[in-house]
């Protein structure tokens, strides 16, 4: 059966004219293999594979056009892409700005480049945040890549090992920046790769893996190429490379690679290097003036001190941008909680607004769940899962509920030492 596109709409006919064979007129399948063609004129026809092709085709070619716009003729001022994280992004104010300008000069220089201009030859600016676990690293990241609308792909650097160990091949990174561009190569190479707990593979690490490549230096060998700026070979298919699979040519000068790591540690590194005495004493009891005081020194980190750490020189090299991140306290996590565009606070109050219904926080509450994440001591990431704790349970039963005016979630609440939908608790706050 195929369809017939004539200009003046379509008909249907069945098969190819005078027992004729009908053949995709662009593969050379037969209906047969092919199944249903669409018929134009002159006797030309397309099979189902041929017009999907044609698809992703030219699916391509938009997309092409399009990032090619947004890249070189709109790349977002940096004061655009501060304000664009600041909607997602709390505190961290070094840290964004860093970034934002980082972030604005590596999309212009492309643009340079694709202009042809030669005149100054622009560096490529990957950064390094330094940070604690849950403080807003890969927020910051993945953000970026959505103000930019370019690809982005994840990946813990811990996972990967050198050729010939077990554990994951560095171009697996390059593979996931091409699947998250649906496969448009072009697309994909001027993506963001993010590289997480990079400080894992420094040369100092106890690392007691028999199995992997221990020293870490084999790895930062393998990602400094990519850094640099190489031609990979990508296995389309991921997994361990092998002699006969074909493979990808992927070229990553123009990616942008941001790194990640806690660097548990450092802080003593850089205040042995500055010497104590300059910076002034803090009492041991005063935690609060510690961690300002540890905060004071990570911002005058240098790549000596990544060195010192165990980052190879040419690694630290490759990255001349570092900023840095504090770890949050108590208001920031109140903040989290409640400012973003997809703080969890608001994400609930939705829900409940979905049924017709109000849902409030007390102040003692937010406070209570920033404390409880506070304990974990994996910075705002905890926060999820404190809050899981008491709203699963109420999520629950909340269709129960519909339509039943305002909750309140009070500190009790939190503490599982009351229910959300106590009736009790209810009339005595209308009554309040
Ligand atoms: P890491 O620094 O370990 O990469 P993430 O960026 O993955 O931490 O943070 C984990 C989660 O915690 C994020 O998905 C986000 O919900 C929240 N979060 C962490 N830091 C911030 C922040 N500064 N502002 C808003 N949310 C944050």
């Amino acid at each position: 059966m195929t369809q017939r596109i004539n200009g003046g709409g379509s008909s249907t006919s069945s098969g190819g004219r005078g027992g004729r064979t009908t053949t995709c007129s662009f593969c050379g399948k037969t209906q047969r293999d092919a199944g249903p063609m669409v018929e134009g004129p002159r006797n030309v026809y397309i099979c189902k594979s041929c017009v999907e092709l044609c698809q992703n085709i030219i699916r391509q070619e938009i997309r092409k056009t399009s990032t090619a716009r947004t890249l070189v003729g709109g790349t977002p001022a940096p004061k655009q892409i501060k304000a664009f994280l600041d909607q997602y992004v709390v505190g961290q104010e070094r840290a964004k700005l860093a970034l934002s300008v980082a972030v604005h000069n590596h999309y212009k220089r492309l643009a340079h480049r694709d202009a042809g201009s030669d005149d100054v030859e622009l560096d490529k600016s990957n950064v390094l945040m330094v940070g604690p676990t849950g403080s807003g690293k890969t927020l910051i990241a993945r953000t970026l890549s959505r103000i930019l609308n370019v690809p982005f792909a994840i990946a813990d650097a811990t996972t990967l090992t050198e050729a010939g160990y077990v554990g994951e091949d560095v171009e697996n990174v390059l593979l996931r920046l091409l699947q998250a561009a649906e496969y448009d190569l072009e697309l994909a190479q001027r993506g963001i790769i993010y590289i997480d707990e990079i400080d894992k593979i420094g040369r100092t690490t106890q690392n007691v893996s028999i199995t992997r490549d221990v020293s870490g230096e084999g790895v930062q060998q393998a990602l400094l190429k990519m850094l640099e700026g190489t031609i990979s070979n990508v296995p389309p298919q991921g997994g361990r490379k092998h002699p006969e699979q074909q493979y990808i040519q992927m070229d990553t000068t123009n990616i942008l690679f941001i790194c990640g790591g806690t660097f548990t540690g450092i802080v003593e590194i850089i205040r042995r290097r500055v010497g104590k005495a300059s910076i002034g004493f803090a009492n041991e009891g005063d935690t609060q003036t510690r961690t300002q005081e540890d905060a004071e020194l990570l911002d005058r980190i240098t790549p000596d001190d990544l060195i010192h750490y165990g980052m190879i020189p040419e690694f630290v090299g490759r990255l001349p941008i570092v900023a840095t991140l504090n770890p949050l306290d108590e208001s920031a996590m109140i903040r989290i909680l409640t400012e973003p565009k997809n703080a969890l606070v608001r994400q609930y109050q939705k829900f409940f607004e979905f049924e017709g219904c109000m849902l409030e926080f007390t102040r003692s509450a937010l406070r209570r769940i920033a404390e409880k994440a506070m304990e974990r001591d994996t910075g705002a990431r905890a926060l999820r899962a404190v809050m899981e704790e008491f709203m699963i349970p109420a999520m629950y039963e909340l269709v129960d509920h519909a339509k039943s005016g305002k909750w309140v979630v009070g500190e009790g609440v939190v503490n599982g030492t009351q229910k959300l939908f106590n009736p009790r608790a209810k009339r005595a706050r209308e009554s309040a």
